[in-house]
């Protein structure tokens, strides 16, 4: 298991606040002067914030193609996988289709970032033209890989992962086991993630200072709504959506599955990890909450990877945020591509802490929105992701019940106990 920083919450929250008084302090007073202020923006914030948002972009291509192929090649028997595969993938892509929805109902309504105009907004004519459904669906299917790679087209980047993956599952024994090559560079990415969202405190900082140096700090009320909003669409959406999804598909009693969830749950807030968390996950799935160990094995495993509620409900509501604080109105169409880019953000996340947040940057830049504004979401994602996280593991030991119940696979015997 790939060691995560030690400390890193607290290191954040440090950043933060440091971020935070230097920032008001500059921007408040004039102690140190205005040659001396416009020195620490540029070369201190501004630099240190886009090498930062740098090294996030630069992940997240690769992040995406690694773990897509090695979790769909090392797939052992695909054939006889075929039903369970397909029921869960579809709930996967279900629930957290459910989830952003949820989101940006919420957010639509509630409006996080209305009412403030940040002067870190980008002008509306270098918005890009608006996509619409004939070439967001065209682009899926790219002509050119390595092109799409370059221009950052993730739908694009999923569809030849998949494939890939696929080839690369069918060809193993051809391959002397190719794909266990991809899984050990997998292994290498997350190393390379957890490496780059170590110096997340000094990206916090320079993120935060940058902030509060130009606008001051009344943006941050405005965050507080972000974050009240989400936990409450985090909350309903594991309560709410999952009750009625296992009601529907199940006659196991919710009440005890959430009781036996509760230490995945906790754990998974601890870690911030999805993968960390795996463990814990398969050892209540199975021991627990009877779900049989095949199905299990490739569930869990799969959900971690792949099925992420908590986060796609984070995207969303931040996607909507940011757009409201820059004074952007999303059509009835872009909102529908959130959805679509946020489940495929989500399952493009390492089930790491905050990588979350590293997609959410492919979502912005696909609407044009200011990739600066992810500083105010990472100043207050540490709490979130916590539960976020929580909300994402409990959602991948749901469909497990709903799949090992529709396959005859629970052992109700071992579920009420
Ligand atoms: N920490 C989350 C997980 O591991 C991913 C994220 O949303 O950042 O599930």
């Amino acid at each position: 298991m790939i060691d995560a920083p030690t400390n890193l919450t607290r290191n954040i929250l440090i950043g933060m606040f440091a971020g935070f008084v230097v920032g008001a302090i500059f921007y408040y007073t004039n102690l140190f002067g205005d040659q001396t202020s416009s020195f620490v923006e540029k070369y201190v914030f501004l630099l240190g914030s886009t090498i930062f948002i740098n090294l996030l972009k630069m992940l997240i291509v690769p992040l995406i193609f690694f773990s897509l192929v090695s979790g769909i090649s090392s797939l052992s028997n695909l054939k006889s996988l075929g039903k369970i595969t397909t029921k869960t993938i579809a709930l996967y892509l279900s629930t957290t289709a459910i989830a952003v929805t949820l989101s940006l109902v919420v957010g639509s309504i509630f409006k996080p970032g209305a009412g403030y105009n940040s002067e870190i907004s980008i002008a509306p004519e270098s918005l890009p033209p608006g996509q619409g459904v004939f070439e967001t669906i065209a682009n899926i299917f790219p002509s050119n890989i390595i092109q799409a790679m370059a221009n950052n087209e993730m739908l694009a980047v999923v569809f030849f992962s998949i494939l890939f993956g696929l080839a690369l599952n069918k060809t193993n024994h051809l391959t002397n086991n190719f794909s266990e090559s991809f899984e050990k560079l997998n292994t290498v990415f997350m190393q390379l993630v957890i490496t780059i969202i170590s110096f997340a405190p000094i990206g916090v900082f320079c993120l935060i200072g940058k902030f509060v140096i130009v606008d001051g700090l009344d943006v941050f009320q405005e965050a507080f709504k972000y974050v009240v909003l989400l936990i409450v669409v985090l909350l309903l959406h594991a309560f709410i959506t999952y009750t009625f999804l296992l009601k529907l598909f199940t006659s196991i009693s919710v009440k005890t599955f959430f009781v036996k969830m509760k230490d995945v749950a906790i754990f998974a807030f601890s870690t911030s990890s999805s993968a960390a968390t795996i463990p814990v996950t398969l050892k209540t799935v199975q021991n627990d909450l009877g779900v049989d160990k095949n199905v299990a094995s490739f569930v869990v495993p799969v959900g971690a990877t792949i099925n992420m509620d908590g986060t796609a409900i984070m995207q969303g509501m931040a996607t909507i945020f940011i757009a409201q604080m820059s004074g952007i109105d999303l059509t009835l169409i872009q909102y529908i591509q959130v959805i679509i880019l946020a489940v495929v953000a989500s399952i493009g996340a390492a089930a790491v802490p905050s990588a979350g947040t590293i997609t959410l940057v492919l979502i912005l830049q696909q609407f044009g929105l200011p990739l600066e504004a992810i500083g105010i979401i990472l100043a207050v994602d540490r709490i979130l992701d916590m539960l976020r996280t929580s909300v994402n593991v409990t959602g991948d030991a749901a469909v497990a019940c709903i799949v090992a119940e529709s396959e005859g696979l629970l052992d109700k015997k071992i579920f009420n106990k």
